[in-house]
């Protein structure tokens, strides 16, 4: 088993559930288990798209860690949880409406992968309040000090427990 984590997000629809529901599927994937959610925060919209973390418009987004031991490979793992997020996205309101639901990877034990479909850990995590602060509630050890202060002047907001 590997311990990974797994970052989750969603601004549509009723996100909490959408993010609640994410957690139970997520512990239904073949070999694994999930150890323990992070608390819901709910977190200002970012550009993330443009590679830089610029405030975006649109609603605010629900997020969350979730912590796992998994028996599957990294790139399973992946597979599943694109599947996840297409299940939950079949409730689009619209074609190309945001995703109710996004799942990251974000690290997969001390795994180092950079393929096309997979990098890990996930690029771009460091640079965002939304996955570091669920992080460092549930694996403190994985994130420093000077990181945190890094994403200090993004706004996020702990709402309540997701399970
Ligand atoms: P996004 O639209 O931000 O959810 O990005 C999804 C794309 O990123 C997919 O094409 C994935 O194959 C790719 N990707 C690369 N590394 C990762 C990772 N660690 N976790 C999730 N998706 C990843």
């Amino acid at each position: 088993m590997v311990r990974a984590y797994v970052a989750l997000g969603a601004n549509l629809g009723d996100a909490a559930v959408a993010l609640r529901q994410a957690v139970k599927a997520i512990g239904r994937l073949p070999l694994t288990e999930v150890r323990q959610p992070s608390s819901l925060y709910k977190t200002a919209p970012l550009d993330t798209d443009s590679g830089g973390e610029s405030p975006a418009s649109g609603a605010d987004y629900l997020n969350a860690v979730v912590e796992i031991d998994t028996g599957l490979s990294a790139p399973d793992l992946l597979n599943h949880l694109q599947q996840i997020e297409q299940q939950a996205g079949r409730e689009r309101p619209y074609r190309n409406a945001p995703r109710t639901l996004d799942l990251d990877l974000l690290l997969y034990g001390n795994g180092r992968i950079e393929s096309a479909r997979l990098t890990l850990p996930h690029p771009r995590m460091a640079q965002r309040a939304f996955v570091l602060v669920p992080l460092a509630e549930i694996a403190p050890d994985l994130v420093g000090a000077a990181q945190l202060a890094a994403v200090a002047h993004q706004r996020i907001e702990r709402l309540s427990r997701l399970d």
